[in-house]
């Protein structure tokens, strides 16, 4: 993970934090449920702020982090960012998706028909039977 972070004044003369935070993230792929490294990038511009009350005269291309008396926690900040830069459904590039036994996937419509040719292709079982019982009451 890398990040830069610069502390600054906004144009009110507030405490402002800027920066960027990357790191590359190994999430469950939302398609074959493998594992996929997501390239998370995520921009930063929070004001901070001692009470919630003054949040509501903000520029609204700036967001606000209430930090009250405590000290600022960096990196739970950065977690945050990277948690809320993560697309909602992670998953591989088209293609990329490991092919897991079991795992039905969404295009495999295609092979399901070719089971179903093979299943007819195999000799029905109560066919072999018939041609037993028939057999039997030809010697008798
Ligand atoms: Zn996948």
């Amino acid at each position: 993970m890398s990040y830069e972070l610069c502390f600054g004044r906004d144009l009110e003369r507030r405490a402002l934090l800027t920066g960027w935070v990357r790191s590359g993230l190994w999430l469950v792929c939302q398609r074959c449920l493998g594992e996929v490294r997501i390239d998370v990038d995520a921009s930063l511009a929070l004001v901070l702020l001692k009470t919630e009350a003054s949040a509501s005269d903000l520029q609204p291309e700036l967001e606000s982090l209430v930090v009250g008396d405590q000290p600022l926690r960096v990196l739970d900040l950065i977690e945050d960012e990277l948690l809320l830069a993560i697309p909602a459904i992670p998953r591989h590039d088209d293609g990329q998706c490991q092919t897991l036994p079991g795992v039905v996937r969404e295009e495999s419509a295609g092979s399901v028909e070719a089971e179903a040719t093979a299943a007819a292709e195999r000799p029905n079982p109560f066919a072999v039977l018939g041609a037993l019982k028939d057999q039997g009451q030809g010697d008798a």
